[in-house]
């Protein structure tokens, strides 16, 4: 959450007053956000929701992901990506990440069997996947794509938005992501097909679609991540502020990148689509981890506007620290055994992470602050 004030809360209070609390009330808060979102990225349709966790389950459960299943996901992400897989009883396959952090489309291959059914690129830190790539293995050995796209509002690839080259995309709307009203989520598809499956899961197996909307989809027994209006309500205050945060974020991240780039020590690290980079965070590669780890901490000791992090050591964003995902444990294992993982399953992945520098720059950091700061740390690399 980068910026939050009286608009949010004039919505929320406009909104209690009015007593219209249930999110299928005609020209409720949740739909004209489900509006505003679907035109934003570029699709027919937004279904907002209580987690990113949750529309990474109803994503999953709209491609037909059942029990057994595989499903192929980069070995660097949020543990949430794994567990939302674990949680419908399918199987988690970890892939590789490259040195862009992202999945890579060569590792992601070779781990296809006859048992995948879906995968998960993750654009992970704002970071597109090389989604050319992906689409089309998963064209060619007919998986389906749910992106998460929890870290990614507002990204794109090509031009393209994420959360619409997929057949699904799931955003985030936790206190972490760029936008935010505390928790929430939010599908995005083309197909009305997926649409009305991850509508009717994420609605008690009910789906109170409106008269005016047919239903072509057998109902079937779902779970409720039905969103809260007074969410629904700040979601519409943040979605306009979502271009502001970004033009900020990216002026401040050129000038880390421009300022950096010369030092010898460090080299940027490769993105699959700079233009479409929608982080907060610079990536660097350095020499050795120690190094990496070594940086982190000097530049964090100097308690600057940007602090540092060794993505190695962000916890339960490397596969190493999920301990569920590895030994197989989740709520239906006595009836779906887990797949079983040693810690030096993707080998690669721990390599570049350990030789990954991420700088880290709040949208309103002041300028000149920001170039002091920047000098500082190019005499620390
Ligand atoms: C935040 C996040 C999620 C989960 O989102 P919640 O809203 O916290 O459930 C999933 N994947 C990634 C990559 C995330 O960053």
């Amino acid at each position: 959450m980068y910026r939050f004030g009286q608009a949010e809360v004039d919505a929320v209070a406009e909104l209690a007053t009015s007593q219209r609390l249930w999110r299928h009330m005609a020209g409720s808060k949740s739909s004209q956000f489900e509006h505003a979102f679907a035109d934003r990225i570029g699709v027919d349709h937004a279904l907002v929701m209580t987690s990113g966790t949750a529309a990474l389950i109803c994503g999953l459960v709209a491609v037909g992901v059942a029990p057994g299943d595989e499903v192929l996901l980069p070995a660097y992400t949020f543990v949430a990506t794994a567990f939302a897989v674990m949680a419908i009883g399918a199987t988690p396959v970890l892939v590789e990440v490259d040195e862009s952090l992202t999945i890579d489309p060569e590792d992601l291959s070779s781990k296809i069997t006859d048992r995948s059914r879906a995968v998960i690129p993750v654009h992970i830190n704002g970071l597109p996947c090389a989604m050319d790539a992906i689409v089309d293995i998963c064209r060619d050995r007919h998986l389906a794509i749910v992106e998460d796209a929890c870290q990614a509002v507002g990204g794109t690839y090509r031009g393209v938005p994420l959360g619409s080259i997929g057949d699904c995309g799931a955003f985030s709307f936790n206190y972490y992501k760029t936008i935010s009203c505390g928790e929430g989520g939010c599908l995005t598809t083309g197909s009305a097909h997926l649409y009305e499956r991850a509508r009717i899961y994420h609605d008690a197996g009910c789906a109170f679609f409106s008269p005016d909307q047919a239903v072509r989809t057998e109902y079937f027994a779902g779970a409720n991540y039905r969103m809260s209006e007074i969410l629904s309500a700040v979601l519409m205050v943040q979605l306009g502020r979502l271009d502001g945060i970004l033009s900020d974020l990216r002026e401040r991240k050129r000038i880390v990148l421009h300022r950096l780039e010369s030092v010898d020590s460090v080299r940027p690290a490769p993105v699959r689509d700079a233009d479409g980079d929608c982080g907060v965070k610079s990536a660097f590669l350095l020499e050795s981890t120690d190094a990496a780890r070594d940086a982190t901490r000097r530049i964090n000791e100097a308690r600057l506007c940007v602090t540092a992090e060794c993505p190695l050591d962000t916890s339960r964003h490397v596969y190493v620290n999920w301990e569920a995902v590895l030994s197989g444990r989740s709520p239906l294992s006595s009836a779906i055994p887990g797949r079983q993982y040693a810690a030096d399953a993707c080998p690669r992945t721990l390599d570049h992470l350990g030789r990954t520098l991420n700088l880290i720059v709040h949208p309103d950091t002041d300028l000149r602050d920001l170039d002091r700061a920047l000098a500082t740390v190019r005499g620390m690399l």
